[in-house]
C-alpha cells in the first residue's frame, strides 16, 4: 500500500486527497498544512467573506468529519520544513514522516513591499489567507480611507467590497490601465466605469513611490509626487509560486515547480499541482492561479498516482465578482490580436478574444450563456467568425452544432 503525503492543505491538496480515496486508494493519506484552518476556499476572502456575508465555516471545502470518515489525516498548524528525497521523508515539527509518493500543493505567496518604502507599517495588508483577512476586516468601516495598490482582480474585488461598505476607495495602478496583464482594454474599460460609478477613484499609469506613516499608515506617495491620505493600504500586486521547499530539495523549477504532463516533478516520487506548479502547454510551459486549475490538476495527479497514465489537459476558466457584476472567463487570451464584442440581453456583454480566425478566450459579464458557449467552443476547438459572434441575432447555442 502506498503512503501519500500532501504538502499544503488548500484547494489542490484537499481535492487530491478526496480524489485518491474516490479512486479507491487504500494506503495512508496525510495532508500537512501550515495554516491552522482546515482546507478552505480563498475566492470569498476578497468577496462575500470580506463583506461579512459568510461565516468562517462556510469557507471550508469539506467538513472536518469528512477527513475522519475518509481516513485522511490532517496535520495542521506546522509547515513541512524539508524533504529528504533519498530517505523519502518530510520533516514536520522536527519529526520525519515517510512517503511513498509526495505531492506539493504549496500554493503561492503574495508579493509584499520592502520596509524601506513603508511595506511593513501597521495597516498594510495583503489578501491571501483567512488570517490576513481577519486581521484587516475591522478596518472596513464606513468613511475609512483605503488605498489599494494594484488594479488586478484581487485589488478590484477588494475595492468593490470597500465601496459597498461605504469606505473612501482609491486604486492605484502602475500600468497604463487596470487589468492590463490579464485582459483586453474593453474589459478594463468596463470595470473602470463600473468602479467609478460606485465612487471608487482609479488612478492608472502611476506607480507607488512609498507608503507614508510612522508606525501606522497615514497615506501613500505616488511616483509623480502626489500624496494621498489613507487609513490603511491593501497590496494586490501579484503572487509568486511557493517553491522554496522544492528548490531546497533540488527539484527542477521553471516559473514554479516544473512538472511533466502527468504532474510528476523531476523526482519520480514527487508530484505538484495548483498555483505552485508549471506544466507543459502548447510547446511551452504554463502556470495557472485559479480554483479550476487547482482542482483539475490535483485530480489528474491523483489519477496518475493510481496509475492512470493520463496527461493533464488544462481547460482554463476563472471568475470574479464585483458589485452586481459576475465576470466569467473561459480560455486563455495570451497572443490575441482582435476582440469581438457581443451585447447580450440587458446588462450582459462579452468580449471574445481571437488570434487570426481562432477563438482563444471569452470574458463574459453577467452573461452565463456567452461564457458556457465560449468555453465549449474553445474546448471543442471551434471558432465561429467574429461577425457571427458580434451579431446579437446569432443564437449562441446553435454555434456549438455547426
Ligand atoms: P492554496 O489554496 O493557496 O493552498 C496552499 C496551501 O499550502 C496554503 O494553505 C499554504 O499555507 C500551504 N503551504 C505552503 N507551504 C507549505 C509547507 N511548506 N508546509 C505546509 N503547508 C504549506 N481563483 C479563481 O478561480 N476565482 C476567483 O475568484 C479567485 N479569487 C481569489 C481571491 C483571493 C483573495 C485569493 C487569495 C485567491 C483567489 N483565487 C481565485 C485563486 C485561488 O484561490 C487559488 O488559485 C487556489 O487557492 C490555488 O489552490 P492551491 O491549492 O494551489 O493553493
Amino acid at each position: 500500500m502506498t503512503d501519500v503525503v500532501i504538502v499544503g492543505a488548500g484547494q489542490a491538496g484537499s481535492a487530491l486527497a478526496a480524489k485518491l480515496r474516490a479512486l479507491g486508494h487504500s494506503g495512508a493519506i496525510t495532508i500537512v498544512g501550515e495554516e491552522t484552518a482546515p482546507p478552505y476556499q480563498r475566492p470569498p476572502l476578497s468577496k462575500g467573506y470580506l463583506l461579512g456575508d459568510m461565516a468562517e465555516e462556510r469557507l471550508w471545502l469539506r467538513s472536518p468529519d469528512y477527513y475522519t470518515e475518509q481516513a485522511i489525516t490532517l496535520r495542521l498548524g506546522a509547515p513541512v520544513s524539508a524533504i529528504d528525497r533519498a530517505a523519502q521523508t518530510v520533516t514536520v515539527a522536527g519529526e520525519a514522516l515517510h512517503y511513498d509518493e509526495l505531492v506539493l500543493t504549496t500554493g503561492s505567496i503574495p508579493r509584499q513591499l520592502p520596509a524601506a518604502i513603508g511595506g511593513t507599517l501597521t495597516g498594510v495588508h495583503v489578501v491571501r489567507t483567512l488570517m490576513d483577512v481577519n486581521a484587516k476586516k475591522h478596518r472596513f468601516v464606513a468613511g475609512a480611507r483605503v488605498v489599494i495598490v494594484g488594479g488586478g482582480y484581487i485589488g478590484l474585488e477588494g475595492a468593490a467590497v470597500a465601496a459597498k461598505l461605504g469606505l473612501d476607495v482609491t486604486v492605484i495602478e502602475a500600468a497604463p490601465r487596470i487589468l492590463q496583464r490579464v485582459a483586453a482594454p474593453e474589459t478594463s474599460d468596463y470595470f473602470r466605469a463600473l468602479h467609478r460609478a460606485h465612487g471608487v477613484k482609479i488612478l492608472e499609469g502611476v506607480g507607488l513611490d512609498r507608503i507614508l506613516g510612522e508606525g501606522h499608515v497615514s497615506g501613500v506617495r505616488m511616483a509623480d509626487g502626489r500624496e494621498l491620505p489613507a487609513d490603511f493600504v491593501i497590496l494586490g500586486i501579484g503572487i509568486r509560486p511557493a517553491i522554496d521547499l522544492a528548490e531546497a530539495a533540488g527539484l527542477t523549477l521553471d516559473n514554479g515547480i516544473a512538472t511533466d504532463a502527468y504532474g510528476r516533478t523531476s523526482d519520480p516520487h514527487i508530484w505538484a499541482a495548483g498555483d505552485c506548479a508549471s506544466f507543459p502547454w502548447k510547446g511551452g510551459r504554463l502556470r495557472l492561479e485559479s480554483v479550476g486549475n487547482a482542482i483539475d490538476q490535483a485530480e489528474a495527479v491523483a489519477a496518475n498516482i493510481m496509475g492512470a497514465d493520463a496527461p493533464y489537459v488544462a481547460q482554463p476558466w476563472f471568475w470574479s465578482d464585483q458589485y452586481d457584476c459576475k465576470l466569467q472567463i473561459a480560455g486563455l487570451n495570451t497572443g490575441y490580436d482582435t476582440i469581438a464584442t457581443r451585447q447580450g440581453e440587458g446588462e450582459a456583454v462579452s468580449f471574445w478574444y481571437y488570434r487570426g480566425e481562432t477563438l482563444l478566450a471569452v470574458d463574459a459579464m453577467n452573461d452565463p450563456r456567452a461564457y458556457m458557449v465560449g468555453k465549449r467552443l474553445i474546448e471543442m476547438g471551434k471558432s465561429p467568425s467574429r461577425a457571427e459572434v458580434s451579431n446579437p441575432e446569432t443564437n449562441l447555442k446553435a454555434l456549438l452544432k455547426v
